[in-house]
Protein backbone atom coordinates (compact mmCIF):
# COMPACT_ATOMS: atom_id res chain seq x y z
CA UNK A 1 0.00 0.00 0.00
CA UNK A 2 1.30 3.18 -0.93
CA UNK A 3 -1.13 6.07 -0.02
CA UNK A 4 -3.18 6.21 2.79
CA UNK A 5 -6.14 8.44 4.05
CA UNK A 6 -6.92 9.21 7.72
CA UNK A 7 -9.94 11.39 8.72
CA UNK A 8 -11.68 11.36 12.21
CA UNK A 9 -15.39 11.83 12.45
CA UNK A 10 -18.43 12.06 15.12
CA UNK A 11 -17.97 13.64 18.42
CA UNK A 12 -14.19 14.52 18.97
CA UNK A 13 -12.53 12.97 22.17
CA UNK A 14 -9.15 14.31 24.15
CA UNK A 15 -6.88 11.76 22.15
CA UNK A 16 -7.29 11.70 18.85
CA UNK A 17 -4.49 14.43 18.01
CA UNK A 18 -2.50 11.78 19.54
CA UNK A 19 -3.78 9.02 16.91
CA UNK A 20 -3.46 11.31 14.16
CA UNK A 21 0.24 11.91 14.79
CA UNK A 22 0.46 7.74 15.93
CA UNK A 23 -0.81 7.21 11.93
CA UNK A 24 1.35 9.61 10.24
CA UNK A 25 4.08 8.67 12.23
CA UNK A 26 3.89 4.67 11.53
CA UNK A 27 3.17 5.32 7.51
CA UNK A 28 5.98 7.57 7.60
CA UNK A 29 8.38 4.89 9.37
CA UNK A 30 6.74 1.98 6.75
CA UNK A 31 6.93 4.45 3.71
CA UNK A 32 3.77 4.82 3.02
CA UNK A 33 2.52 8.43 2.40
CA UNK A 34 -0.85 9.74 4.49
CA UNK A 35 -3.26 11.94 3.16
CA UNK A 36 -5.26 14.18 6.09
CA UNK A 37 -8.85 14.66 5.12
CA UNK A 38 -10.49 17.73 7.00
CA UNK A 39 -13.98 17.48 8.80
CA UNK A 40 -14.94 13.62 8.20
CA UNK A 41 -16.76 12.20 5.65
CA UNK A 42 -17.70 15.97 4.19
CA UNK A 43 -14.19 16.67 3.38
CA UNK A 44 -13.55 13.24 1.75
CA UNK A 45 -16.55 13.99 -0.40
CA UNK A 46 -15.98 17.45 -0.79
CA UNK A 47 -12.10 17.08 -1.61
CA UNK A 48 -10.60 18.65 1.40
CA UNK A 49 -7.31 17.10 1.94
CA UNK A 50 -3.83 17.21 1.56
CA UNK A 51 -0.49 15.21 2.39
CA UNK A 52 0.86 15.22 6.07
CA UNK A 53 4.41 14.89 7.09
CA UNK A 54 6.63 14.39 10.18
CA UNK A 55 6.48 17.98 10.98
CA UNK A 56 2.31 18.29 10.15
CA UNK A 57 2.10 16.29 13.81
CA UNK A 58 4.61 18.09 15.94
CA UNK A 59 3.32 19.53 19.42
CA UNK A 60 -0.22 18.05 19.13
CA UNK A 61 0.39 14.66 21.08
CA UNK A 62 -1.01 16.44 24.27
CA UNK A 63 -3.54 19.05 22.28
CA UNK A 64 -7.28 17.93 22.70
CA UNK A 65 -9.62 18.14 19.91
CA UNK A 66 -8.76 17.05 16.67
CA UNK A 67 -6.24 19.00 13.89
CA UNK A 68 -8.18 17.81 11.23
CA UNK A 69 -11.61 18.70 12.69
CA UNK A 70 -14.67 16.82 12.93
CA UNK A 71 -17.85 16.84 10.82
CA UNK A 72 -21.49 14.92 10.65
CA UNK A 73 -22.29 14.15 7.12
CA UNK A 74 -25.91 12.77 5.81
CA UNK A 75 -24.65 12.47 2.46
CA UNK A 76 -22.43 10.08 3.76
CA UNK A 77 -25.48 7.63 4.40
CA UNK A 78 -26.65 8.00 0.71
CA UNK A 79 -25.24 6.23 -2.07
CA UNK A 80 -24.65 8.99 -3.98
CA UNK A 81 -22.63 10.87 -1.01
CA UNK A 82 -20.34 7.46 -1.04
CA UNK A 83 -19.99 7.20 -4.35
CA UNK A 84 -18.27 10.51 -4.49
CA UNK A 85 -16.12 9.78 -1.59
CA UNK A 86 -15.19 6.97 -3.33
CA UNK A 87 -14.12 8.99 -6.31
CA UNK A 88 -11.92 11.31 -4.23
CA UNK A 89 -10.07 8.53 -2.95
CA UNK A 90 -9.26 7.15 -6.19
CA UNK A 91 -8.58 10.80 -7.39
CA UNK A 92 -5.88 10.77 -5.04
CA UNK A 93 -4.94 6.94 -5.94
CA UNK A 94 -5.92 6.42 -1.93
CA UNK A 95 -5.82 2.71 -1.33
CA UNK A 96 -6.47 2.83 2.22
CA UNK A 97 -8.67 4.89 5.22
CA UNK A 98 -8.39 5.03 8.51
CA UNK A 99 -11.46 6.85 10.35
CA UNK A 100 -11.21 7.84 14.13
CA UNK A 101 -14.69 8.08 15.61
CA UNK A 102 -17.79 5.93 17.32
CA UNK A 103 -19.46 3.37 15.74
CA UNK A 104 -21.59 5.76 13.44
CA UNK A 105 -18.06 6.71 11.57
CA UNK A 106 -17.32 2.94 11.37
CA UNK A 107 -20.94 1.77 9.75
CA UNK A 108 -19.41 4.58 6.91
CA UNK A 109 -16.09 2.93 7.06
CA UNK A 110 -17.81 -0.45 6.74
CA UNK A 111 -19.75 0.96 3.54
CA UNK A 112 -16.85 1.51 1.91
CA UNK A 113 -15.08 -1.67 2.33
CA UNK A 114 -18.03 -4.13 1.77
CA UNK A 115 -19.39 -1.91 -1.08
CA UNK A 116 -16.72 -0.44 -2.89
CA UNK A 117 -13.67 -2.39 -2.04
CA UNK A 118 -11.77 0.40 0.14
CA UNK A 119 -9.25 -1.40 2.55
CA UNK A 120 -10.71 0.46 5.80
CA UNK A 121 -9.40 0.15 9.71
CA UNK A 122 -11.31 1.87 12.46
CA UNK A 123 -10.22 3.82 15.85
CA UNK A 124 -12.02 3.88 18.60
CA UNK A 125 -12.37 7.51 19.20
CA UNK A 126 -15.33 8.41 21.32
CA UNK A 127 -15.82 9.71 25.22
CA UNK A 128 -18.74 7.52 25.94
CA UNK A 129 -17.22 3.87 25.74
CA UNK A 130 -19.85 2.84 24.28
CA UNK A 131 -18.35 -0.09 21.92
CA UNK A 132 -18.50 -3.35 23.41
CA UNK A 133 -15.60 -4.93 20.96
CA UNK A 134 -13.04 -2.56 23.12
CA UNK A 135 -12.47 -2.18 27.28
CA UNK A 136 -11.66 1.88 26.70
CA UNK A 137 -12.15 3.79 23.57
CA UNK A 138 -10.34 6.98 23.00
CA UNK A 139 -11.14 10.14 25.29
CA UNK A 140 -12.99 8.27 27.72
CA UNK A 141 -10.54 8.26 30.76
CA UNK A 142 -9.63 11.77 30.03
CA UNK A 143 -13.30 12.65 30.28
CA UNK A 144 -13.72 10.66 33.25
CA UNK A 145 -10.93 12.79 34.80
CA UNK A 146 -12.25 16.23 33.78
CA UNK A 147 -15.46 14.69 35.64
CA UNK A 148 -13.31 14.11 38.72
CA UNK A 149 -12.18 17.30 38.73
CA UNK A 150 -15.13 19.17 38.57
CA UNK A 151 -17.04 16.74 41.28
CA UNK A 152 -14.32 17.38 43.77
CA UNK A 153 -14.58 21.27 43.52
CA UNK A 154 -18.10 20.66 43.41
CA UNK A 155 -17.88 17.87 46.81
CA UNK A 156 -15.88 21.19 48.94
CA UNK A 157 -18.64 24.01 47.86
CA UNK A 158 -21.70 21.74 48.80
CA UNK A 159 -19.84 20.43 51.71
CA UNK A 160 -19.59 23.76 52.96
CA UNK A 161 -23.57 24.68 52.61
CA UNK A 162 -24.46 21.09 53.34
CA UNK A 163 -26.13 20.57 50.16
CA UNK A 164 -26.86 18.28 47.31
CA UNK A 165 -25.34 18.52 44.18
CA UNK A 166 -27.02 16.76 41.17
CA UNK A 167 -24.39 16.76 38.26
CA UNK A 168 -25.03 15.70 34.81
CA UNK A 169 -22.49 13.90 32.71
CA UNK A 170 -22.58 13.17 29.12
CA UNK A 171 -23.89 9.70 27.94
CA UNK A 172 -27.54 9.21 25.68
CA UNK A 173 -27.00 5.47 25.88
CA UNK A 174 -24.62 4.55 27.76
CA UNK A 175 -24.03 4.80 31.63
CA UNK A 176 -19.65 4.56 31.93
CA UNK A 177 -18.88 8.19 32.20
CA UNK A 178 -20.99 8.33 35.05
CA UNK A 179 -20.27 5.04 36.38
CA UNK A 180 -16.56 5.58 36.58
CA UNK A 181 -17.05 9.43 37.66
CA UNK A 182 -19.82 8.14 40.27
CA UNK A 183 -17.07 5.12 41.69
CA UNK A 184 -13.61 7.26 41.69
CA UNK A 185 -15.29 10.35 42.99
CA UNK A 186 -16.87 8.83 45.52
CA UNK A 187 -20.68 9.78 44.57
CA UNK A 188 -23.18 8.48 46.57
CA UNK A 189 -25.72 7.90 44.20
CA UNK A 190 -25.42 7.73 40.31
CA UNK A 191 -28.28 7.64 37.74
CA UNK A 192 -27.35 5.90 34.27
CA UNK A 193 -29.20 4.89 31.35
CA UNK A 194 -28.77 1.19 31.63
CA UNK A 195 -30.68 0.87 35.52
CA UNK A 196 -34.09 2.44 36.36
CA UNK A 197 -34.20 4.77 39.62
CA UNK A 198 -35.92 4.77 42.29
CA UNK A 199 -36.66 8.09 44.51
CA UNK A 200 -37.66 6.40 47.62
CA UNK A 201 -34.20 4.58 47.42
CA UNK A 202 -32.36 7.71 46.80
CA UNK A 203 -34.05 9.44 49.21
CA UNK A 204 -33.68 6.48 51.90
CA UNK A 205 -29.51 6.19 50.79
CA UNK A 206 -29.19 10.43 51.43
CA UNK A 207 -30.58 10.52 54.81
CA UNK A 208 -29.00 7.29 55.95
CA UNK A 209 -25.60 9.12 54.72
CA UNK A 210 -26.60 11.89 56.40
CA UNK A 211 -27.21 10.58 59.95
CA UNK A 212 -23.72 8.53 59.24
CA UNK A 213 -22.30 12.04 59.22
CA UNK A 214 -22.36 13.18 56.15
CA UNK A 215 -22.36 17.00 54.94
CA UNK A 216 -23.04 16.66 51.98
CA UNK A 217 -24.48 14.45 48.56
CA UNK A 218 -23.40 14.13 44.58
CA UNK A 219 -25.65 12.26 42.83
CA UNK A 220 -24.20 11.42 38.97
CA UNK A 221 -26.86 11.67 36.08
CA UNK A 222 -26.23 10.59 32.65
CA UNK A 223 -27.68 13.19 30.06
CA UNK A 224 -29.65 10.36 28.59
CA UNK A 225 -32.11 9.56 31.91
CA UNK A 226 -32.38 13.31 32.56
CA UNK A 227 -31.15 16.50 32.37
CA UNK A 228 -29.55 17.70 36.41
CA UNK A 229 -32.33 20.47 36.08
CA UNK A 230 -34.79 18.26 35.75
CA UNK A 231 -33.15 15.46 37.96
CA UNK A 232 -32.66 18.29 40.29
CA UNK A 233 -36.31 19.14 40.46
CA UNK A 234 -37.80 16.06 41.32
CA UNK A 235 -35.40 15.65 44.02
CA UNK A 236 -36.03 19.05 45.88
CA UNK A 237 -39.83 18.23 46.02
CA UNK A 238 -38.85 14.68 48.44
CA UNK A 239 -36.33 15.76 50.10
CA UNK A 240 -35.77 19.34 52.84
CA UNK A 241 -31.74 19.23 52.01
CA UNK A 242 -31.18 22.02 49.68
CA UNK A 243 -29.96 21.22 45.89
CA UNK A 244 -28.32 22.76 42.92
CA UNK A 245 -27.65 21.49 39.49
CA UNK A 246 -24.49 21.31 37.47
CA UNK A 247 -24.41 20.15 33.72
CA UNK A 248 -20.13 19.88 32.93
CA UNK A 249 -21.51 19.55 29.13
CA UNK A 250 -18.95 19.84 26.73
CA UNK A 251 -15.80 20.90 29.13
CA UNK A 252 -15.63 16.84 29.52
CA UNK A 253 -14.91 16.50 25.24
CA UNK A 254 -11.97 18.66 25.38
CA UNK A 255 -8.38 19.14 27.30
CA UNK A 256 -5.56 17.61 27.41
CA UNK A 257 -5.48 14.04 26.99
CA UNK A 258 -4.78 11.66 29.65
CA UNK A 259 -1.71 9.66 29.87
CA UNK A 260 -4.06 6.38 29.10
CA UNK A 261 -5.13 7.70 26.25
CA UNK A 262 -1.94 9.13 24.95
CA UNK A 263 -0.68 5.44 25.71
CA UNK A 264 -4.29 3.75 23.19
CA UNK A 265 -4.15 6.64 20.79
CA UNK A 266 -0.13 5.28 19.92
CA UNK A 267 -0.76 1.55 19.93
CA UNK A 268 -3.91 2.12 17.84
CA UNK A 269 -3.10 4.43 15.33
CA UNK A 270 0.48 2.28 15.17
CA UNK A 271 -1.84 -1.00 14.67
CA UNK A 272 -4.24 0.61 12.17
CA UNK A 273 -1.57 1.23 9.88
CA UNK A 274 0.22 -1.97 10.45
CA UNK A 275 -3.05 -3.50 9.48
CA UNK A 276 -3.16 -1.96 6.18
CA UNK A 277 0.76 -2.26 6.00
CA UNK A 278 -0.26 -6.00 5.58
CA UNK A 279 -3.07 -5.68 2.99
CA UNK A 280 -5.33 -6.01 5.90
CA UNK A 281 -8.85 -3.91 5.51
CA UNK A 282 -12.55 -4.04 6.81
CA UNK A 283 -11.06 -3.83 10.56
CA UNK A 284 -11.48 -1.97 13.77
CA UNK A 285 -8.40 -1.64 16.22
CA UNK A 286 -9.36 -1.73 20.43
CA UNK A 287 -8.12 -3.04 23.94
CA UNK A 288 -9.20 -6.20 25.27
CA UNK A 289 -7.44 -7.87 28.86
CA UNK A 290 -4.85 -5.22 27.82
CA UNK A 291 -4.38 -6.88 25.19
CA UNK A 292 -4.57 -4.41 21.52
CA UNK A 293 -6.73 -6.69 19.37
CA UNK A 294 -8.36 -6.35 15.73
CA UNK A 295 -11.91 -7.22 14.94
CA UNK A 296 -14.16 -7.18 11.25
CA UNK A 297 -16.01 -3.70 11.47
CA UNK A 298 -19.40 -5.79 11.22
CA UNK A 299 -19.01 -8.15 14.02
CA UNK A 300 -17.63 -4.97 16.27
CA UNK A 301 -20.74 -2.64 15.70
CA UNK A 302 -22.84 -5.31 15.88
CA UNK A 303 -21.96 -5.83 19.50
CA UNK A 304 -24.37 -4.46 22.39
CA UNK A 305 -22.71 -3.02 24.61
CA UNK A 306 -23.26 -4.71 28.00
CA UNK A 307 -23.25 -2.66 31.14
CA UNK A 308 -20.81 -3.75 34.17
CA UNK A 309 -23.53 -4.20 37.20
CA UNK A 310 -21.11 -5.49 39.29
CA UNK A 311 -19.30 -1.98 38.84
CA UNK A 312 -22.99 -0.56 40.12
CA UNK A 313 -22.89 -2.40 42.49
CA UNK A 314 -19.36 -1.83 44.20
CA UNK A 315 -20.68 1.78 44.14
CA UNK A 316 -23.74 1.02 46.19
CA UNK A 317 -21.77 -0.39 48.89
CA UNK A 318 -18.93 1.56 48.85
CA UNK A 319 -20.67 5.61 48.42
CA UNK A 320 -22.63 5.56 51.80
P1 LIG B 1 -20.01 9.54 18.54
O1 LIG B 1 -19.98 8.21 19.26
O2 LIG B 1 -19.07 10.51 19.10
O3 LIG B 1 -21.39 10.06 18.32
P2 LIG B 1 -20.08 8.46 15.87
O4 LIG B 1 -19.01 8.09 14.92
O5 LIG B 1 -20.96 7.33 16.36
O6 LIG B 1 -19.40 9.25 17.07
P3 LIG B 1 -22.21 9.51 14.23
O7 LIG B 1 -22.76 10.88 14.14
O8 LIG B 1 -23.13 8.39 14.56
O9 LIG B 1 -20.99 9.61 15.23
O10 LIG B 1 -21.52 9.12 12.82
C1 LIG B 1 -20.54 9.97 12.23
C2 LIG B 1 -20.72 9.99 10.74
O11 LIG B 1 -20.51 8.67 10.21
C3 LIG B 1 -22.09 10.38 10.25
O12 LIG B 1 -22.29 11.78 10.25
C4 LIG B 1 -22.08 9.81 8.85
O13 LIG B 1 -21.36 10.65 7.98
C5 LIG B 1 -21.29 8.50 9.03
N1 LIG B 1 -22.23 7.37 9.20
C6 LIG B 1 -22.95 7.05 10.29
N2 LIG B 1 -23.73 5.96 10.09
C7 LIG B 1 -23.49 5.59 8.80
C8 LIG B 1 -23.99 4.53 7.97
N3 LIG B 1 -24.90 3.65 8.42
N4 LIG B 1 -23.53 4.47 6.71
C9 LIG B 1 -22.63 5.35 6.23
N5 LIG B 1 -22.12 6.35 6.96
C10 LIG B 1 -22.52 6.49 8.23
Amino acid sequence: MKRIGLLTSGGDAPGMNAAIRAVVRTAIYYGIEVYGIERGYSGLIEDRMSPMEMRSVSNIVQRGGTILRTARCLEMLTEEGQKQAVSTLEKHGIEGLVVIGGDGSFRGAKCLTENYGIATIGIPGTIDNDLQYTDYTLGFDTAVNTCLEMVNKLRDTMTSHERISVVEVMGRHCGDIALYTGITSGAEIIIVPEVPYDMEDIVMRINRSRENGKHSNIVVVAEGVMSAEAFTKQLQEVTSYSVRATNIGHIQRGGSPSMADRMLAAQFGNKAVRLLKDGIGNRVVGIHDNHIIDMDILEAVSMKKQFDYELYETLQMISM
